[in-house]
């Protein structure tokens, strides 16, 4: 729906002002024609051009406002025409009810992994290397709304690249998917088209940590530490102690919190001699990274001292 919903023309563009407040009914037509063409464009179905012109101007909405444009007052011009709009964007997705792999969700960022997708691990489709773990309790920003929220279940996603967070295996040489015939089954349920199937994602089980690693006693037991003596909840209620109360013994447990969590990320590597690259799935997301989505980050002073400093 976000997509479609992003193609929609702005109704306070100065081209859109100039249109509502046009009596002629020329420039209407004219303003369909070519927002259609900027939608098919986008889609990358250009040649669809003549066959969604043809439905569209058979729908009563079209008709309605062909008719009547001239009488019509301004604002009710806007109100139809996003009206209009809204139907011609379903219109022009209707007919074309395949994926042409524009790249335009993997753009957008990467998919969370679901049981069905274990086997893309297990057969080193995707390895966990390539994957990271949004913990329990951790908090996101939805970068749509830019709201802080506290996840309730544990997320496994394919990386991002840091600058562009567009999905790893998304080339920007080809705009296509490096592993397109082995997607996620987010990715398959990513019918730009067809967003009501995306709705028949929610209630399919996430795949954990746990799942992937049942086989895995002693890794288990370092994630069960982990998870322990490094709760996200245990952040966060130190932040709210910090934030509203202004209690700054709340800095001294963020910070053990923080250098536990390093200890664990060292044993890893030195002890378990597990990947550099693989920390992020094992054990989540740094939590000195974690530490800036409540407004803080870390320094090192001279004498080699960690402090928790404002993040501007
Ligand atoms: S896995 Fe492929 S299809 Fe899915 S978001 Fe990444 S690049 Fe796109």
């Amino acid at each position: 729906m976000k997509q479609e919903s992003s193609q929609l023309p702005d109704l306070e563009s100065a081209y859109m002002r100039e249109l509502v407040n046009s009596d002629s009914r020329k420039s209407f037509v004219a303003a369909v024609r070519l927002f259609l063409r900027q939608v098919l464009a986008g889609m990358h179905v250009e040649s669809h051009y003549d066959q969604v012109i043809t439905a569209i101007k058979r729908d009563p909405c079209y008709q309605d406002l062909n008719n009547s444009w001239e009488e019509l007052d301004p604002e009710t011009r806007g109100h139809k025409w996003q009206e209009l709009m809204e139907k011609l964007v379903q219109v022009a997705y209707a007919g074309r009810p395949y994926c042409v792999r524009c790249g335009e969700c993997c753009r957008q960022g990467s998919p969370s992994l679901h049981l069905e997708d274990a086997e893309l691990l297990s057969q080193g489709l995707i390895s966990t290397r390539q994957v990271y773990t949004l913990r329990r309790g951790e908090p996101v920003t939805y970068s749509i709304e830019g709201r802080l929220d506290i996840l309730s279940e544990e997320l496994v996603k394919i990386k991002e690249d840091p600058e562009s967070r567009y999905c790893i295996f998304y080339s920007e040489q080809n705009g296509d998917c490096l592993i397109y015939d082995h997607r996620p089954l987010q990715c398959r349920f990513q019918e730009c088209w067809n967003p009501a199937l995306l709705k028949g994602l929610w209630d399919r089980e996430k795949l954990s940590r746990r799942h992937l690693l049942e086989n895995d006693p002693d890794l288990l037991e370092l994630l069960q530490a982990h998870d322990e003596r490094c709760a996200l909840e245990k952040l966060d209620a130190a932040f709210k102690q910090f934030h509203q109360a202004r209690d700054l013994t709340a800095l001294d447990q963020i910070l053990d919190i923080l250098s536990q969590d390093t200890a664990f990320r060292n044993f890893s590597t030195t002890k378990l001699a597990r990947d550099k690259e693989e920390l992020d799935f094992l054990l989540g997301r740094p939590m000195t990274e974690i530490v800036r989505v409540y407004g803080m980050k870390v320094i090192k002073d001279e004498d080699g001292v960690y402090h928790l400093v404002q993040d501007r």
